[in-house]
């Protein structure tokens, strides 16, 4: 049988404990999850390339099915590339969905062989979201209640 292979896209400036328990939810669903670091040169980030990728491959170093990638470009042709067909994606607001569904809907008219997955958030994480995260790091607070507990955010 085919290998089920999805792609979850994102940013991940830093990962959160959000992003974490999403990919460990749907894991159970695919042979592979390539957690996908987009690189957007319009999009100013906090943390370095480099270090976020560090950081997603200590958090999910004991989980085999799971493997970190940068890409550029559209996400379904990166899709294409590691022959993905599904697109994994977290719903925390109205305003997620209302995005969310453009960019899928239109991914489906230029793939239509790719299914993008929606997946709502635990109650207890909705409110979490890497903005604020940096924010808090910005003006000296401590996130790390909202990071994965391998993450050392004093880099
Ligand atoms: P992007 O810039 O593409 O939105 P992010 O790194 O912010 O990248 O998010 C990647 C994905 O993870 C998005 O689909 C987002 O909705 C989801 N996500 C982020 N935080 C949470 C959370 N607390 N609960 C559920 N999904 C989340």
């Amino acid at each position: 049988m085919e290998k089920r292979i999805a792609i979850f896209p994102g940013s991940f400036d830093p990962i959160t404990k959000g992003h974490e328990n999403i990919l460990l939810r749907t894991l159970p669903l695919f042979d592979e999850i390539i957690v996908a670091i987009g690189k957007n040169s319009s999009k100013q980030n906090y943390f370095s390339l480099e270090q976020r990728e560090k950081w997603l491959k200590q958090v999910f170093k004991d989980e085999p099915k799971v493997r970190i990638e940068t890409y550029t470009g559209l996400t379904i042709d990166f899709c294409k590339k590691m022959s993905a067909k599904y697109i994994l994606r977290g719903l925390r607001t109205s305003a997620d969905f209302e995005f969310e569904k453009a960019i899928a809907q239109n991914n489906k008219i230029m793939a239509p062989e790719i299914e993008t997955i929606f997946i709502l958030p635990v109650s207890e994480l909705s409110a979490i979201n890497s903005t604020i995260v940096r924010d808090i790091i910005r003006n000296g607070g401590n996130a790390s209640p909202f990071v994965p507990a391998v993450i050392d955010l004093n880099v």
